[in-house]
């Protein structure tokens, strides 16, 4: 068998096995919810999130089915080599025309993106994006996505042409160091999108900067960010290296919740920040970045990956899509079961810290305000938590947090 027919077969493999999770997905909508999360939604409200989903999930399999067919057709028919040939000589330029193409072939999907977002969110009352801001997203998105990849291609080509078999040590090295560079970069990407204003004083500045210097935490901001110029979704997070932190609440959460919800919420994120989640995050990542190294050096060491798709030689541009969305895609269900599993851990461990600080009656009121706001599904199928949910359920979370928040999976 050639390479290039294995390559069709698991990218068909990989296609099937999300479409076999969005059909379980469709067919769990009618499993009972669960006694401690009935007054979540009333009967219209569930009537409509049920609706929603259903529309949602249909249209998810009609445009990931695009997509499929999409790329299908660039890969079977060496589309990205004959794109590619139009570029001249330069392997820059060649790796640039490929992840061209690419990002080209996902622009043909933007009317999927405007349906779900302009038409089906907007039915429903989540959308916040104005024609206008949905075109400059998409244009800053395709921009900054098409130059990071091709930044990436390039120095994966420029790493393979000078350093040969030693490009995974490198590679590895050089994703931790992109990884470090974007973890600054991202309060600053985040600005390129959102606008950041500092909260007012008063009894919420107070306690929650309480709450981060009790667990020796010292605080340099606390901002709110306009995450309703978007979405009516609401969320908090804090950044920030060593002792000193920056907390960033959406306004959509300041807006929904009390004081001492938001408080909840917080203590919640200060758990994972005591139990350090982001830096074992980041290690996990660290993995995830070494095992992409293998793959890459697997990759570019192998002429049949480039040559049976209709190159004369190696195109790092090329090598980057057939590791993303087919030699990794095959692994990262694996990845997916083991780091989902450890992260509900750690939401477990994080709401824990919430009731030890007081707040476990306000953050089951606060997650109960969040899942109505974010349209969450209250009774998912059991196999869709263990293979794909970062989070425990709802319902889950709160029978924990009763129990006084010490019980595991
Ligand atoms: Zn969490």
């Amino acid at each position: 068998m050639s390479l290039k027919l294995l390559v069709l077969i698991v990218f068909v493999l990989v296609y099937l096995y999300n479409l076999m999770l969005a059909v379980i997905h469709l067919r769990s909508a009618d499993n009972p919810i669960p006694d401690n999360v009935k007054d979540v939604y009333d009967a219209e409200t569930y009537r409509k999130w049920r609706a929603y989903h259903a529309e949602k999930a249909r249209f998810g399999i009609l445009s990931s089915t695009a997509s499929f067919l999409i790329e299908l057709a660039l890969l079977a028919f060496n589309l990205y080599a004959a794109f590619a040939g139009l570029f001249g000589k330069n392997p820059i330029t060649q790796v640039f025309a490929v992840l061209l193409l690419s990002s080209l072939a996902e622009l043909l999907l933007m009317p999927f993106s405007w349906h779900e977002t302009m038409v089906i969110e907007e039915k429903y009352g989540f959308n916040k994006s104005t024609a206008k801001t949905f075109w400059a997203d998409q244009v800053k998105s395709f921009v900054i996505s098409l130059g990071l990849m091709t930044g990436i291609g390039a120095l994966l080509h420029w790493l393979w042409t000078s350093l040969g078999d030693w490009l995974i040590l490198a590679f590895a090295v050089v994703m931790t160091a992109f990884m470090l560079i974007f973890a600054f970069l991202y309060p600053v990407l985040s600005r390129v999108f959102n606008k950041f204003t500092p909260l007012e004083d008063g009894e919420l500045r107070e306690k929650l900067t309480a709450l981060l210097e009790k667990n020796g935490y010292r605080v340099r901001a606390i901002q709110v960010m306009d995450a309703s110029r978007r979405t009516t979704k609401s969320n908090a997070y804090f950044s920030g290296f060593g002792k000193m932190k920056t907390i960033v609440l959406y306004d959509t959460l300041v807006e929904a919740m009390t004081p001492d919800e938001i408080c909840a919420v917080f203590a919640h994120e200060l758990g994972h920040g005591l139990h350090k989640d982001t830096l074992k995050n980041q290690i996990m990542t660290f993995v995830q970045m070494a095992v992409l190294g293998v793959l890459a050096w697997l990759t570019l060491r192998t002429p049949e990956c480039f040559t049976q798709f209709g190159f004369d030689g190696v195109n790092a541009g090329f090598a980057m899509i057939l590791i993303m969305s087919v030699e990794f895609a095959l692994i990262a269900p694996l990845f997916g079961l083991l780091t989902n599993w450890r992260s509900r851990k750690a939401e477990y461990r994080a709401d824990a810290q919430a009731v030890k600080e007081g707040y476990g009656a306000e953050l089951i009121s606060s997650l109960k305000k969040l899942a109505r706001q974010n349209y969450a599904d209250l009774a998912p199928s059991p196999l869709l938590v263990k293979l794909e949910y970062s989070h425990p359920t709802l319902s889950q979370r709160i029978d924990a947090i009763e129990k006084g928040g010490s019980a595991y999976e």
